[in-house]
């Protein structure tokens, strides 16, 4: 008797999986439609509703779509974003294979290369993006998120601007990784990590298409924030042990 090895049999799920996967990415699926119903693909495929079920639910802790209740529900298509990177992210720092040093080395390496690329794409709606978030810095906020949120919107408009969307992924999801560790640890100064108004010079150094000075700002301004970051993640560590 020859001696075969088994073969492994792909599960029914992820081949449904695969499938519905491929439907979104396609756009045959559009974000805010809705898949067809759990009825409609267990006929389809010819599988069990279980099948479709837990591919679903794979769909759904990916972030491809979100749940919803009620007569008209069902499992709708969310529009991609960077959450899926962020998580990873997340998931990396959590098993010590990330470090807040790396991130903060990263982050030192390619935002003030975005900043420099934004100056370069500054139109008139851009420009009123940037001056609405540097106002709303200095506005009263209601949350500790909010005042997070207000501190990255900069970040984020930059982001957005500079055109290379791979530089855009991984910068929101580095930003929502430090979102994630500040908001856990919540340092009560939060103005000495990051204050209203540090984002100034570099705003108007992009409005004035003045790239180098756009990204030397951008620099100093990262290292005095990825300094504190540090700290506070050190607290992060600390309050981890528990
Ligand atoms: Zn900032």
């Amino acid at each position: 008797m020859p001696d075969f090895r088994p073969i492994k049999q792909t599960r029914a799920s992820e081949e449904v999986l695969a499938q519905l996967k491929e439907a979104i990415l396609r756009g045959q699926v559009k974000a805010g439609e809705k898949l067809p119903s759990e009825r409609e693909l267990t006929e389809q495929f010819q599988v069990s509703r279980g099948v479709v079920r837990e591919a679903i639910r794979v769909l759904e802790m990916t972030g491809f779509v979100t749940m919803k209740q009620g007569p008209s529900g069902g499992a709708f298509v969310t529009g991609l974003n960077f959450d899926q990177l962020s998580n990873g992210f997340l998931d990396m720092y959590l098993a010590n294979k990330l470090t807040i040093p790396e991130l903060n080395q990263v982050r030192l390496h390619i935002e003030p290369e975005m900043a420099r690329l934004a100056s370069q794409r500054i139109t008139p709606a851009f420009r009123l993006r940037l001056e609405k978030a540097i106002a709303a810095e200095r506005a009263p906020v209601d949350s500790y998120d909010e005042r997070m949120e207000r501190m990255t919107e900069v970040h984020f408009i930059l982001a957005e601007m500079c055109g290379n969307y791979l530089f855009e992924a991984i910068d929101n999801a580095l930003i929502k990784l430090t979102h994630q560790i500040v908001d856990a640890v919540k340092p009560e100064d939060h103005d000495a990590l990051h204050g209203a108004g540090e984002h100034d010079e570099i705003a108007q150094a992009v409005i004035e298409g003045d790239g180098e000075k756009a990204a030397k700002a951008m620099r100093a301004h990262l290292e005095k924030f990825c300094q504190e970051l540090s700290r506070v993640d050190l607290i992060y560590k600390g309050l981890m042990k528990y």
